[in-house]
């Protein structure tokens, strides 16, 4: 802006007869020197508006990547506790007559048994089960009184 204004200054200064030729090419390049500005202005705010758009998608992208990673964690956690439930209802099961769904015991009536095909029970209730049915009540293979084994559990051991 400065050079404009000199330049300004001395078309003023010089005589208008005999710079009358080179008043239009003052002029020419005073219009090319503002529309180069305009230009750099214009590429400018497109480079700032790039700038600022690809700011914005850095912080979303922050923010979605960090939403992943805490859903990623969450899931872990839903995955742990599911794998946890299966395990308790795995022990419980296995912990259980499922005739009668209370857990067998060491000794008594209620002793742990199984059957040839491998199924567990509480002594009192598969005896009761085979007298009806003669049949394992969970795979339905033929079964008799002297199939019933005793089962000597570690799980018994602590007690
Ligand atoms: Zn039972
Ligand atoms: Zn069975």
């Amino acid at each position: 802006m400065d050079a404009l204004e000199s330049e300004l200054e001395r078309m003023e200064r010089e005589p208008t007869e005999a710079s009358n030729g080179n008043l239009e090419e003052q002029v020419r390049k005073l219009r090319d020197h503002n529309l180069r500005i305009k230009n750099l202005n214009t590429q400018r705010r497109r480079i700032l508006d790039q700038l600022k758009e690809k700011m914005l998608q850095y912080t979303t992208l922050q923010e979605r990547l960090h939403q992943i990673g805490e859903l990623l964690i969450i899931a872990d956690l839903h995955a742990a506790v599911k794998k946890i439930n299966q395990r308790l209802d795995r022990m419980v099961e296995d912990a259980t007559c499922s005739i009668c769904l209370l857990p067998w015991t060491e000794n008594g009536i209620h002793r742990l048994v199984s059957l040839r095909c491998g199924h567990l029970f509480g002594s009192r209730c598969i005896h009761m089960a085979i007298r009806m049915y003669h049949r394992c009540p969970i795979c339905r293979r033929r079964a008799r009184h002297f199939h019933v084994r005793r089962i000597y559990s570690r799980s018994f051991s602590s007690h």
